[in-house]
């Protein structure tokens, strides 16, 4: 049963709220007539992201960082603070193991304390380089503990481990997701995640820089369907103990992407290619047989036209900065 119902509310709490998915996510709720807190350090989120809510009488922004203790009175927390894009997490490896280790930890405290339910932001990367294609949620994962993407996959890794303790030993109601690529308006230019990289690059009319052959696979879902995702998730109090695959299940290569983006940009970029990086994952696309069944959900936008949606997007941001 769908908990939420018209004309009722709930307080939440979006950790990472000013970032890439939780600006959107607090866009959407306030919309849906909910009591929003959006707490961010903005290591890699942007107060642009949220300054529109600013003035908005259900939502309120908290500059503060997951590290140190919080406490803030809602009845659910969504937690999705940490830098995500490979590019970030290793420029800050250390900031990124605490915000998934201590911050889980400091956001599992208030849900306990507050008997609030606790939706952890969790990461395709937890399956590493999978030996299995595609990765369902019984998929323990092939991670390398010593390597350069460690600090995210392991540090996403524990912080399943604790929610699933607190889950147990605690008796807090948990939801584990696990988000697969998303791309959409809202990714920084310099993020370094491939598409925006590929568009930027094409827009620019420079060689769009393919890492390895290309022939390693992504499934790409458009942010409002991880939105509406997580929404339905936070709707429905019955997934306790739950983890669930979230994501699209069309997979295509990255020298198919680079294509693709080419053809809808009109660029004539060149294609270079260099060294693929240490334990980057050859193939990667989820089973969400789950989140079908118990979210009735669906990625519904085509690939094609969620990256014309984040091409215009870019060239809008492009324009923007060059009026300044
Ligand atoms: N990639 C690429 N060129 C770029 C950026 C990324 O070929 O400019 C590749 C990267 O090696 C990986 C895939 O694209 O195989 C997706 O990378 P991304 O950083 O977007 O996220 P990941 O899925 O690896 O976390």
């Amino acid at each position: 049963m769908w908990r939420f119902i018209r004309g009722d509310f709930l307080e939440i709490l979006v950790t990472g709220g000013a970032g890439f998915i939780g600006s959107h996510l607090c866009h959407s709720l306030l919309e849906d007539g909910h009591v929003v807190y959006c707490m961010d350090n903005l290591l890699t989120g942007k107060k642009e992201n949220v300054r529109d809510l600013e003035s908005h009488p259900r939502f309120q922004f908290i500059l503060a960082d997951v590290t140190k203790p919080f406490n803030v009175q809602v009845e659910t927390i969504v937690h999705l603070a940490s830098p995500a894009s490979p590019a970030d997490y290793l420029k800050l490896a250390v900031e990124t193991m605490l915000a998934n280790s201590l911050g889980t930890y400091h956001a599992l405290e208030l849900a306990r304390n507050a008997r609030a339910r606790f939706i952890l932001a969790s990461t395709s990367e937890v399956y590493g380089d999978p030996l299995v294609n595609p990765q369902s949620e019984e998929y323990h994962g092939n991670v390398n503990p010593v390597g350069p993407r460690s600090c995210y996959d392991e540090s996403k890794r524990f912080a399943e481990a604790l929610t699933y303790t607190y889950n147990q030993k605690h008796g807090v109601n948990t939801t584990i997701l696990r988000i697969f690529n998303t791309y959409g308006p809202r990714m920084r230019k310099e993020d370094g995640r491939v598409t925006p990289n590929f568009i930027n690059q094409a827009l620019a009319g420079k060689p769009l820089t393919i890492y390895g052959d290309g022939t390693q696979t992504r499934s790409f879902c458009y942010i409002d369907d991880m939105v509406e995702a997580i929404k339905r998730v936070i709707y429905k109090s019955e997934l306790n103990g739950y983890v669930i695959n979230l994501g699209s299940d069309h997979e295509i290569t990255v020298l198919e992407l680079a294509q693709l983006i080419k053809k809808l940009v009109g660029s004539d970029s060149q294609l270079v290619f260099s060294e693929l990086p240490k334990d980057d994952p050859m193939q990667r696309r989820p089973d969400i047989t789950l989140a079908r069944k118990v979210l009735g959900w669906e990625p519904r936008t085509p690939l094609e036209e969620g990256l014309k949606k984040l091409i215009e997007w870019f060239k809008e941001q492009t324009s923007a900065d060059k009026e300044r």
